[in-house]
């Protein structure tokens, strides 16, 4: 028995607005009232929920559906989270918390990051649970608190403390999102993401007074070493999931489009890469090999006082062929040349591909839904929590079914986010296709 698609897609409207008016910005997050708001919805239909608060307000929610096969570490994972980035209404054409419905759009802040897909999935339960058949696989319902500062509170608290309520074999989680104006439209599903990995540079010197500058000065060395940064970035590279993504491109493209695509993947093209990425808007540069960027920087306390110390942060964002350990140690050697020192802030570990039997099953429900658009594997460049369900060994992908143009993509982390109705109401049969068939 197939859902009622416009009454699934009316109901599925209704939740997602309700949801948004749930405020739940990160910093603080306070995600528990939209925990036990969609723990409410999932418990009326007659399951079971767990909320955990990783801290006071920080809810995290988890519903299983148990198959057949009574093999919890077989699931699929439906996985979202609650939290959403900061909103300053006074740049936004309307409250960022109201869910107006205008224009054919639903409007508000998670709109596409990420609470319709949270309730694309939760529609997949109801359906589920409504047709009382038994799947043979679990179908595990995850959403977390935390996401947009690193997921500490949510999905790397949830996966390390309770990791048999989350057990799972595959994930559907954000990461990737179909694009209605690329040459041809791609319907773009992650992989993979680029590790994070945050060094601190420290350079010491001799303090003293400024009229009579040491020779020995902190922030001089900081400034050469960071200078030497800025000036020899990491080498541009082609990542073999860059490359799957252009080739899927490629296939499907006119053929000026397909030579164009394919120049650019022949060694021949390596030395111009960096002229040919200056045309490459910043999101698809961003994915052509590693990359740093300085994003804080510390020293002096007074105006005639030369410092001490001086420091300056890094966030490194690497490939998934690049170990992280191994480019620390390369970066500590170079920075050392000029006497300063690096520490590790923050690193989360060299990021898998996913790539098991579910990724076939994904394409060919994507191709059916969406015919004139190509399905590429991609590279994501952000973080998402899909990293901690890789570290657990389950294969993760990111992939929201809706087609957006890029107008539409800018909005999220931006203002006025909002998602096409039309594109919520089809992201829900798609996902629970997937679900169905997944789970068999
Ligand atoms: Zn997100």
């Amino acid at each position: 028995m197939m859902p009622d698609w416009k009454a699934l897609g009316d109901e599925a409207l209704e939740i997602t607005r309700q949801y948004l008016r749930i405020d739940t910005t990160n910093p603080p997050g306070n995600e528990t009232p939209a925990a036990e708001f969609l723990g409410g919805i999932l418990q009326e239909a007659g399951f079971e929920t767990t909320i955990l608060e990783s801290a006071a307000g920080r809810g995290n929610l988890v519903a299983r559906l148990p198959g057949r096969a009574r093999d919890a570490s077989g699931a699929l994972c439906l996985l979202h989270h609650l939290d959403v980035v900061p909103a300053d209404p006074s740049e936004w054409s309307v409250d960022p918390f109201g869910a107006e419905i205008r224009d054919g759009y639903l409007w508000g802040r998670g709109a596409i990051d990420m609470k319709s897909m949270g309730v694309m999935q939760l529609m997949t339960m109801l359906s589920l649970a409504r047709e009382k058949t038994a799947l043979e696989r679990d179908v595990v319902f995850v959403a977390v608190a935390d996401e947009e500062a690193g997921g500490v509170m949510g999905a790397a608290w949830l996966t390390k403390h309770h990791p048999d309520l989350v057990a799972c074999r595959d994930v559907i989680n954000e990461g990737g999102y179909g694009l209605s104006e690329t040459k041809p439209p791609m319907m773009a599903c992650a992989l993979s993401e680029k590790a994070l990995l945050w060094i601190k540079l420290t350079a010491r010197g001799t303090p003293g007074h400024a009229s009579m500058p040491p020779d020995d000065r902190a922030i001089s060395k900081l400034l050469a070493a960071l200078g030497d940064l800025a000036a020899h970035p990491p080498a541009l590279a082609i990542s073999p999931l860059v490359e799957r993504t252009f080739r899927a491109l490629a296939a499907k493209a006119p053929a000026p489009r397909r030579k164009v695509i394919e120049a650019i993947l022949s060694p021949k093209a390596r030395p111009v890469l960096p002229m040919l990425s200056k045309k490459l808007p910043r999101y698809q540069r961003a994915l052509l090999g590693n990359v740093i960027s300085m994003t804080k920087l510390e020293a002096g306390y007074k105006e005639n006082v030369v410092p001490g110390t001086a420091s300056a942060t890094i966030d490194c964002r690497l490939v998934p062929e690049t170990d992280p350990e191994e480019f620390f140690a390369n970066l500590s050697a170079r920075m050392a040349r000029f006497d300063v020192r690096c520490e590790v802030l923050f690193s989360d570990g060299p990021c898998g591909v996913s790539e098991g039997p579910l990724l076939p099953l994904l394409e060919q429900v994507c191709d059916e839904s969406f015919p004139d658009t190509t399905f590429a594997p991609v590279l994501c460049p952000a973080f998402t929590d899909s990293r901690y369900f890789r570290q657990l060994g389950a294969d993760a992908y990111g992939l929201i079914p809706v087609m957006l143009t890029n107008a539409e993509v800018a909005t999220f982390h931006g203002i006025d986010e909002r998602i096409p109705l039309d594109g919520l109401r089809k992201g829900c049969e798609v996902v629970y296709e997937i679900t169905r068939r997944a789970c068999g």
